[in-house]
Order: C-alpha cells, then sequence, then structure tokens
C-alpha cells in the first residue's frame, strides 16, 4: 500500500469542518520558472480582466476615488463605497475616470486669499507637503503659483494669504497636458525642482507631478500596468443596496463610466438580489453585477442562475467583523472559497475572496484555492490613498478603520447592508477602530504581488489558469496545520527581533 503524502482540497474540505488561510498549508510543487515569470492575470467579473489579482473593499474608511485611482494605476481595482450620496459617489467616478495615469491623484489645491493656518491644516491632515494655488481655488481652475513646506515655515503669520508667499506661476516650471507622462517626467528631473503642475493650452491646472512619485515608481519593482477600459480610462467599479433607489444610483454611476457594480450585502442570497440583478441585466446589460456575499453553493448557485457576473466570497472572516458572533452564521473563509469557486467554474464567473487577507500567504492561499481575486479592506485602510486624516493615538500615526456594520459606519447610512435600515435597534455587526499609517498602497502592492509570485512559484504554478486546473484535478496536496503546527510555522525560539516585511 503507498502511503498517503497529502491529500487533494476535494478530500480535504469535505469533512465536516470548515477552515480559515491559516488552517490550511499547501505542499511545494515541481519548479521550472522564474517567480517574475508567473502571470496573475484575472478576471474580476464576467467581462473585465485586470493583471494584479487585488481589489478594494468599498468601505467608507478604504475606498474613495483616490484610492480607486491608486488601485488602478497598479493593475488592481477599487469599488467605491456608497456610505455617501449618490450625487457624491457619482462625482467619485468621475474624478477616477478623468484622471490621468501617472500623475498626482486629486493634488491639494486652494484659492490665493486662503490663510497659511487654513494651508497648514490641509497639509497636516492629507500628508501632503505643496498646495497648487489657482483663481478660484477649483480643481481646473486658472494656475496662479504654487506653495511649498518650505516657502512658509519661517513665516510666523499665519493670517498670512496664500498669494503673499507663493511661487507665481511666471517663476515655475510647468509641465503640459500636449506632454506624454515620460516627457513631463523629463522635464521634472532636468529641472531640479521637487514638484511640476501641469496646465492645459490656456493656462488651467490639470494636474501634479512631484519629484517623489517619479522617483518611488523608478525604484520599486514592476506591479501590473495600469487597469483600463475600452476608453482607456482607470477602471473603476461602486457598490450599491438593493432598494429602488438604488437602482437609480446604478443608471447614474453607469452613465458617469462606472465599470462594474456590486450588489453590496453580508448575506447576498435574497430576494432583494435576484430582482436587483434581473432589473439591472434588462436595463444595462453592458454593466458587469457582481453579487453576494455569499459562502455556500447553493447561495451562489441561485445568484449565478439569476445572471451574476462574479460573486463576492466571504462571511465573518473580516477583520472588523462580528458577524459569526452576534449571527452565528457564516463560514470559514478558506472552506467558503473553495466551495464557492467549484460552483462558479460550472458558469465561467470569477469570484471575488472577500475579507481575511492579512499577508501574501493569504493571497496565494485565496487565490489557489479557487478566488480569481483577493478583496482586502485592512490591508490597504491606513494608507496614504485611503479616505480619512491621520492623527496620533499612544504614539502610533493612525488612521480610523471601520466595519460597515459597526453603530459608526450605520449612523451613517450603511445599515441596509446588514438589512437593519427599517429596524429601530441597530445591531452592530462590526468595530470600528484605528490602523497605523501603512504608507502609500503603490508601495505596499508590488511587494504582496512578488510574495504571491513567489508562492506561486513554489505549488509550481506558473498562472492562476495552471494553479485553478492544479486545484480541480488533485494535483495540488494539503493538509490541515494543527495548533502546534501553525506556532511551528511562525517565528519562535528568538530572544528578540524585528520583523521587515520587504
Ligand atoms: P478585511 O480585509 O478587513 O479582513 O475585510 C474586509 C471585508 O469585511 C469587506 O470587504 C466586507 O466584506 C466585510 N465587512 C466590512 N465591514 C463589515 C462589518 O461591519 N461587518 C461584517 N460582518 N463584515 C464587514
Amino acid at each position: 500500500m503507498t502511503s498517503i503524502d497529502g491529500y487533494s482540497a476535494e478530500v480535504l474540505f469535505n469533512q465536516g469542518f470548515c477552515y480559515t488561510y491559516d488552517d490550511v498549508i499547501f505542499h511545494p510543487g515541481f519548479i521550472d520558472f522564474a517567480a517574475d515569470q508567473v502571470d496573475l492575470s484575472t478576471r474580476v467579473s464576467r467581462n473585465i480582466t485586470i493583471r494584479t489579482p487585488l481589489v478594494s473593499s468599498p468601505m467608507d474608511t478604504v475606498t474613495e476615488s483616490e484610492m480607486a485611482v491608486a488601485m488602478a494605476e497598479v493593475g488592481g481595482m477599487g469599488f467605491l463605497h456608497y456610505n455617501m450620496t449618490m450625487e457624491s459617489q457619482v462625482e467619485h467616478v468621475k474624478r477616477v475616470k478623468s484622471h490621468n495615469p501617472g500623475y498626482v491623484a486629486n493634488p491639494a489645491i486652494m484659492g490665493p486669499s486662503a490663510t497659511l493656518s487654513e494651508l497648514d491644516k490641509l497639509l497636516t491632515a492629507r500628508g501632503f507637503t505643496s498646495v497648487c494655488v489657482t483663481e478660484d481655488g477649483a480643481s481646473e481652475g486658472t494656475l496662479l503659483g504654487l506653495v511649498t513646506t518650505r516657502d512658509i515655515e519661517f513665516v510666523r503669520d499665519r493670517t498670512t494669504a496664500l498669494s503673499e508667499v507663493m511661487t507665481t506661476v511666471g517663476k515655475l516650471v510647468l509641465g503640459s497636458t500636449d506632454m506624454t507622462l515620460q516627457e513631463n517626467e523629463t522635464t521634472l528631473l532636468e529641472c531640479k525642482r521637487g514638484k511640476l503642475p501641469i496646465v492645459n493650452r490656456h493656462g488651467c491646472l490639470t494636474g501634479l507631478l512631484t519629484r517623489a512619485n517619479v522617483k518611488a515608481r523608478l525604484n520599486r519593482p514592476a506591479a501590473g500596468a495600469p487597469a483600463l477600459d475600452n476608453h482607456g480610462k482607470l477602471l473603476c467599479g461602486a457598490a450599491i443596496g438593493t432598494r429602488d433607489t438604488d437602482r437609480v444610483r446604478a443608471q447614474q454611476l453607469f452613465g458617469a463610466g462606472v465599470n462594474a457594480i456590486i450588489l453590496d450585502s453580508s448575506q447576498g442570497d435574497s430576494v432583494y438580489q435576484l430582482e436587483m440583478i434581473k432589473f439591472l441585466k434588462n436595463e444595462l446589460p453592458q454593466l458587469d453585477v457582481i453579487a453576494g456575499n455569499v459562502v455556500t453553493q447553493q447561495q451562489a448557485r441561485r445568484l449565478l442562475e439569476a445572471g451574476a457576473d462574479g460573486l463576492r466570497v466571504g462571511m465573518g472572516s473580516g477583520s472588523i467583523c462580528t458577524t459569526q458572533e452576534v449571527c452565528a452564521v457564516g463560514r470559514g473563509q478558506a472552506t467558503a472559497v473553495y466551495k464557492v469557486g467549484q460552483v462558479a467554474r460550472e458558469f465561467d464567473v470569477p469570484i471575488i475572496a472577500d475579507g481575511g487577507i492579512q499577508n501574501s500567504g493569504h493571497i496565494v492561499k485565496a487565490l489557489a484555492l479557487g478566488a480569481n481575486v483577493a478583496m482586502c479592506g485592512s490591508v490597504f485602510s491606513g494608507s496614504t490613498e485611503a479616505p480619512g486624516q491621520y492623527f496620533y493615538q499612544d504614539g502610533a500615526r493612525v488612521k480610523k478603520y471601520r466595519g460597515m456594520g459597526s453603530l459608526d459606519a450605520m449612523k451613517k447610512g450603511s445599515d441596509s447592508r446588514y438589512l437593519s435600515e427599517s429596524g429601530h435597534l441597530k445591531i452592530a455587526q462590526g468595530v470600528s477602530g484605528t490602523v497605523r499609517d501603512k504608507g502609500s498602497i503603490k508601495s505596499t502592492i508590488p511587494y504582496l504581488i512578488h510574495g504571491a509570485k513567489q508562492g506561486f512559484q513554489d505549488l509550481g504554478a506558473d498562472s492562476l489558469e495552471k494553479v485553478h486546473q492544479m486545484l480541480a484535478n488533485g494535483l495540488m496536496t494539503m493538509e490541515v496545520r494543527t495548533n502546534a503546527a501553525q506556532k511551528e510555522g511562525g517565528i519562535h525560539d528568538m530572544h528578540s527581533y524585528t520583523k521587515v516585511p520587504w
């Protein structure tokens, strides 16, 4: 009798237990390619392809236009949250669609009469070191000048107007909308200045290029190419609910150019989602509709039969989530991804593994167990691109991160995700707290992706397609880790150490 040297997913996930990512460990395969050759291109939904298999959560402390721009610039995609008015959400879609990849998204802009103390507040809140001054303080107004922290650090009177301290437009080196990104980058590097405001032929500000951004881009490993739609604009998704008013919202978002809609619910197997899918597929057939969340095959099948173009998988796995504790419903995320993935493949529809991702190993596990894309909230929270302002807590620079089912978020209107909008008593299914400053996602993502590629190399799979074949035909073997094995798999027996991820 030959000894059993590992189990296929089919065997492992059919034993009456549900597993999380940390429970499971894969066995290595045969390597005959370099990690750089691994192709992680994938589909987010039936008709949307991206090269970086990561998307950002539609949460109000994770994805607004700045995050969506950055995600698409590194080859992923951002989903705008909808804990805001329809008009604001549409405005965010427009900002993503009008953004020129490679330039600063949403630079700080003020009018000439603004004071230094107003500028101080803005720069501290957003972590910037300069502001463009336009005639009326509007984003595409006539450029009058630029103020950097160097211009103002020794000015005592903080009621001074920007017009008195700015470097006026005549003394600035400017980039032009008629030049390519590379040409503007060359101008910036050759003039040895820190910032290059970009203007159109009429002298109106259209963007900003900074030396720090160019340097960061050149110094980090290549991320995926920007994720673009058929018109060459950055891809952008958005979440909506399932109320009647959300039908109008979907139409407006589509009008602004959104590429995919997420029906945002913690339990997606509902008559509300089925009706919404039917409505959207009839009225806006060009728009991809991602339904969910689901964790079982039965839930998934109903939504797929109704015409869903993608599924979001996960219930209770999120870092800020208390659903399993409060409602006793959900599933371990590794099992959920594997089970739903099996059904989705029958329909040739991609799935998004949503929640519970903490590191590149979890991304490998999500993808290798059948997901096409991993959706992250926590990993991208606290970044420069996440909404909200930095502040100090116990000596650490932090930003707020909260569940959309936290009382804090529900007070602002997100309770429809938890079907509790009409209830008088709101029951939280999430928490609100803070996370440390994580810097820009444009630095984080390339390293996460490189880590994931090394994982694929160890598995002996040079693409997502290959790993899914190995999963289906049982060639990829795995086991469950005991508590002791998990302990052994982490760092142990050190007197002291620092863990530097990259
Ligand atoms: P994370 O990446 O932080 O582990 O998980 C993010 C995911 O958690 C989101 O994409 C969403 O599916 C889910 N989520 C967001 N807010 C809440 C909440 O308040 N309660 C629950 N149950 N899930 C949440």
